[in-house]
C-alpha cells in the first residue's frame, strides 16, 4: 500500500478543515444511534438460534468479554465503565459472566471454531489471575476454540501483575493491548493517568519475555497541554519500544456525554489547526518507522496480520475496529458473541447491546434472560450500503461490479457525479469506469466518503451532524 507522506500545505489543510465534522466510526452499519430498545433479549435468543443451523457449523465465531470496572477515572475516557475499588464486586460480575456464557453456549453449535476472544473494558486485569483462569477455561469448556484462535486482552500498565501476565501467557494469550495515549507527564497528570514510560517499557518486554511478541498500543490526540513537539517526544518513544500495532485515536471531548470530561479545562486542549498538525506528522512519521497505514486511526508493522489482511483484500470492521476476514462470503460479517454490561453482539444481521447498568444485568440473568437493552434487525438495504461503507473503509475502492456482484443489485445511480463532485475536486476519489479509487488523501477521511452512503444521516458533509460521533479528522 502506498506511503501517505501528508504535507499539512495550505491547501492540505483547507481539505482537512472541510471534512472535519462529527462522524461515525463505522464499527456497525447501521450505527447504534439507529438501534432501538424494540429489540429484546428473546429477539438476540433467536438470532442465536437461527444462525445454528447444520449449514454453519463450520462458521467461524468471536467472542468478547467486557469487564467494566477501574480503580481510577481517566478523565478523558468515553468507556462504559465503574470506578470501584471493592474488588469482590469482580467475584460476583465474574459468576454473572459464567451464567450468561452457559446461556448462550446453548444455542452455539459446538462445532463453530471461535477464532478470537477478546477481554476488554474497563480494566479486565481488574479481575485477579484465579478470576481470568476461571472464566478463560469456562470458555474453553463451553466453545470450540480454533488451534489458531487469537486470545486477545486489553492491559493497563498501572494495575497489571506479572502473576496475571504468567497466567494470561499460560491461558494461550498472544496479543496484548496497552493503554498509553501519553508518555508526556503534564498530560498524563492532566487527564488523571500517570504512567511513567519505565512501567510501560517494563511490562512490554515483560511480555516479550513470555513471547507474547503481537503487542498494540492505543494513543490518543487531542488531549490536554498536547503540541506538536511534546507527542513528537511521545512518538521517539512508541517508536523506539516498537509495538506490532498502533491505534492512534481523535480525542473526541463530549462532555454532555461523558460528564465526568468536564474536568477537563477546554482551555488546555490543543486547538484544530494543532491536532491536525499531530496527525498528519504521525502518520509520516509511523510511516517512516515501517508501519503500514491500515485506515482511520490505525497502523500496523508490514508482518502483521492487519498490514498481510489490507494488502490481500481480507479486511473488515466490527466493534473491536478492523479485523482480518476469513471465510469468503463478503456479505458476512464474522459473529460475534458478547458477554457483560455493555457489550455488543452481531449474530445473523443482527446487532445488539446488553444494558450498561449493573443492576439491570444481574436482574436479567436472575430470570434467565439475556441482558439486551437495544438492538437492530438489519434489513436488506442495510445490508447493501454496509458492504458498500466496508468497501471504502477497508479496500480503497468502490466498484459497482464487485457489489452487483456481491449483493445482486446495479449501485450505478448511486455513484452519481453530483453526490461525488466534492470529493473529485478536493482530491479524496479519482473516478474509475466501476466507480472510484480513494486516494492516500481520502484514506484519511475515508469515514466522511462512506458517510455520504449512509442512509440515516442527515447532512453528511455540512457542518456538524450529531454530537455523538467523534469528529473525523
Ligand atoms: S483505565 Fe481505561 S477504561 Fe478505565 S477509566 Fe481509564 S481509559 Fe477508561
Amino acid at each position: 500500500m502506498k506511503h501517505i507522506a501528508l504535507a499539512l500545505t495550505p491547501a492540505v489543510e483547507e481539505v482537512l478543515q472541510k471534512y472535519s465534522v462529527r462522524g461515525p466510526r463505522y464499527t456497525s452499519y447501521p450505527t447504534a444511534p439507529i438501534w432501538t430498545e424494540a429489540f429484546t433479549g428473546d429477539d438476540y435468543a433467536a438470532a442465536l438460534r437461527q444462525n445454528n443451523t447444520v449449514a454453519q457449523r463450520d462458521k467461524p465465531l468471536a467472542l468478547y468479554v467486557h469487564i467494566p470496572f477501574c480503580e481510577s477515572r481517566c478523565t478523558y475516557c468515553s468507556c462504559n465503565v465503574i470506578i470501584t475499588k471493592q474488588t469482590e464486586q469482580a467475584e460476583k460480575y465474574l459468576a454473572g459472566l459464567l451464567q450468561e456464557i452457559d446461556m448462550a453456549a446453548e444455542f452455539v453449535l459446538p462445532t463453530r471454531p471461535v477464532l478470537q476472544l477478546h477481554l476488554g473494558g474497563g480494566t479486565p486485569t481488574y479481575f485477579t489471575a484465579n478470576q481470568l483462569e476461571t472464566l478463560v477455561k469456562h470458555f474453553k469448556k463451553r466453545f470450540h476454540f480454533s488451534e489458531q484462535a487469537e486470545l486477545a486482552i486489553e492491559i493497563d500498565p498501572r494495575v497489571t501483575s506479572d502473576e496475571q501476565l504468567d497466567t494470561l501467557k499460560n491461558l494461550g494469550f498472544n496479543r496484548i493491548s496497552f493503554g498509553v495515549q501519553d508518555f508526556d507527564p503534564i498530560v498524563q497528570a492532566a487527564v488523571n493517568r500517570i504512567q511513567p514510560i519505565e512501567q510501560v517499557a517494563q511490562m512490554a518486554q515483560r511480555c516479550r519475555d513470555l513471547g507474547i511478541e503481537n503487542q498494540n498500543y492505543d494513543l490518543i490526540y487531542g488531549l490536554p497541554y498536547q503540541s506538536l513537539a511534546s507527542f513528537d517526544r511521545t512518538l521517539d518513544e512508541v517508536i523506539t519500544l516498537s509495538p506490532s500495532r498502533i491505534a492512534l485515536y481523535n480525542y473526541a471531548h463530549v462532555p454532555w456525554m461523558s460528564p465526568h470530561q468536564k474536568e477537563i479545562d477546554e482551555a488546555t486542549l490543543p486547538d484544530g489547526t494543532v491536532k491536525f498538525q499531530i496527525f498528519s506528522r504521525s502518520l509520516s512519521r509511523l510511516q517512516e518507522a515501517g508501519y503500514v497505514y491500515i485506515g482511520m486511526d490505525h497502523f500496523a508493522k508490514p508482518d502483521d496480520e492487519l498490514s498481510l489482511a489490507l494488502a490481500q483484500k481480507r479486511l473488515s470492521r466490527n466493534f473491536m475496529g478492523y479485523y482480518v476476514q476469513h471465510g469468503a462470503d463478503p456479505l458476512g460479517e464474522l459473529d460475534m458473541v458478547s458477554f457483560g454490561v455493555s457489550a455488543i453482539s452481531s449474530v445473523h444481521g443482527t446487532y445488539s447491546q446488553a444494558t450498561k447498568k449493573l443492576s439491570t444485568y444481574y436482574e436479567a440473568l436472575a430470570n434467565r434472560q439475556f441482558p439486551i437493552q437495544r438492538g437492530y434487525i438489519l434489513h436488506a438495504d442495510d445490508t447493501l450500503r454496509r458492504r458498500i461503507i466496508l468497501s471504502i473503509l477497508c479496500e480503497g475502492h468502490l466498484s459497482c461490479r464487485q457489489i452487483l456482484n456481491d449483493c445482486q443489485v446495479d449501485i450505478s445511480s448511486m455513484l452519481s457525479l453530483e453526490s461525488l463532485k466534492a470529493f473529485v475536486d478536493d482530491g479524496l476519489i479519482v473516478l474509475t469506469d466501476e466507480g472510484f479509487t480513494i486516494t492516500p488523501l481520502g484514506r484519511v477521511l475515508s469515514r466522511n466518503i462512506a458517510m455520504v452512503f449512509d442512509a440515516y444521516l442527515k447532512q453528511p458533509l455540512q457542518g456538524e451532524t450529531s454530537p455523538v460521533y467523534s469528529k473525523t479528522v
